[in-house]
């Protein structure tokens, strides 16, 4: 049987805190929750898609209710569809959601799109009856493990936080399995900074490695003294030291920074990644790419952006998608990416693990639920049913 859309719902849900990185700080942040609604019926359960989008970005209500869903609806059902019209072809909605949208401009509608996209994989991996990650492997001719390492992205600066307080927070992620943390850079002085890496170093110790990151926060010359200043540690990566646009600056850092730098969380298409790998100056056996699909047109368009990184001599194990949700957990696990970031306590319950998951030695096992995996984490599922309901 042809698999049918219904509907399409859109929801705007609020993810403040009072967290702050070196240019934003969180107390106004919203993201958009999504539900595609099918006729298919798995288990004796209607299939429903779900996506939602990673922080940071702002809900997506105008673009999302104005020009995709409608796009979407309006469309002849059969051109939704695969070969064998037994299934969604995301890409064949994506090029639906994508008609007359002029090339360039990339700003919040990738973020949309990318949201729907999210739901339209969830869709396709529920109909398929696999995990996303499963699916994605399959298609690659590669086993999937379901095994996903995960970092500790924290480090944030919040009002009155002092140093014990940074290392306490890094001391729980250790607790909590993580072999890896991040934390943010550019928020304070320079000084500052040191005494905030020295210090978690101090705390880590030979168990984990740290990571900064300055959120495209420093010009030139900040970048260039940052890059100075950070060369003297063992650094997991120093990452998006100025605007993600600005790949002069990221070419110049590559001569002063001799360790790895990651990039790319805010390019949010094909031809920004190409042009970030043209002219940055990236070292393909060191430095990370941090597209993160829900924001830059979602899975459809970052297959495309894997692609295009593969052909130009990055190894898929340079991948370091951005988003600290299930889906860039099962684009790591299917797509054989290095890992993403996993947000501990913040943005519950969209940044939660699966229930009665751990992390072990610096990974997850990603349960083996169809789609997303959204139904295998009670709170973060209840929420996005709420939303959609
Ligand atoms: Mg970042």
């Amino acid at each position: 049987m042809p698999v049918r859309i219904l509907d399409v719902r859109e929801a705007t849900v609020p993810i403040a805190s009072t967290i702050r990185n070196a240019t934003i700080d969180f107390s106004q942040m919203t993201i958009s929750v999504v539900a595609v609604i099918t006729d298919a019926v798995r288990n004796g359960q209607r299939v429903v898609g779900y996506g939602y989008h990673s922080n940071g970005r702002y809900s997506q209500s105008g673009p999302i209710r104005d020009r995709f869903i409608p796009r979407i609806l309006a469309a002849d059902p059969d051109d939704l569809l695969d070969d064998d019209h037994d299934n969604l072809c995301p890409a064949r909605v994506w090029a639906t959601m994508m008609a007359n949208e002029k090339p360039g401009g990339h700003g919040e509608r990738s973020v949309a799109v990318g949201t729907l996209d999210m739901a339209i994989w969830d869709a396709i991996a529920k109909i398929a009856e696999m995990p996303l990650y499963a699916l994605l492997a399959k298609k690659r001719n590669q086993e999937a493990s379901g095994r996903v390492f995960l970092y500790a992205a924290g480090g944030y600066y919040y009002p009155g936080q002092d140093m014990r307080a940074l290392c306490d927070e890094m001391r729980r992620h250790l607790d909590e399995g993580f072999t890896a943390v991040k934390i943010k850079i550019g928020g304070a002085s320079l000084a500052e900074d040191r005494k905030r890496v020295e210090a978690v170093l101090e705390e880590l110790g030979p168990h984990a490695r740290l990571a900064v990151d300055a959120n495209g926060s420093l010009d030139l010359r900040m970048a260039v003294a940052y890059g100075e200043m950070l060369r003297e540690y063992d650094l997991l990566f120093f990452e998006e030291p100025g605007d993600p646009l600005d790949f002069a600056l990221q070419s110049v850092l590559a001569g002063v920074y001799p360790h790895a730098m990651a990039t790319g969380e805010n390019l949010f298409s094909l031809q920004d990644a190409r042009n970030l790998v043209r002219y940055a100056a990236l070292r393909r056996d060191r430095d990370f790419l941090q597209f993160d699909a829900s924001l830059s047109y979602g899975l459809t368009e970052y297959l495309r952006i894997l692609a295009m990184t593969e052909a130009q001599g990055w190894a898929p194990s340079r991948m370091l998608p951005h988003g600290g949700h299930v889906m860039a957990m099962n684009m790591v696990a299917g797509l054989g990416l290095a890992g993403t970031e996993f947000y501990p306590g913040l943005f519950e319950p969209w940044g939660n693990l699966p229930d009665h998951c751990r992390i072990e030695d610096g990974y997850l096992t990603l349960p083996e639920a169809p789609g997303m995996g959204f139904e295998a984490n009670s709170a973060l599922f209840e929420a996005i049913k709420q939303a959609t309901a």
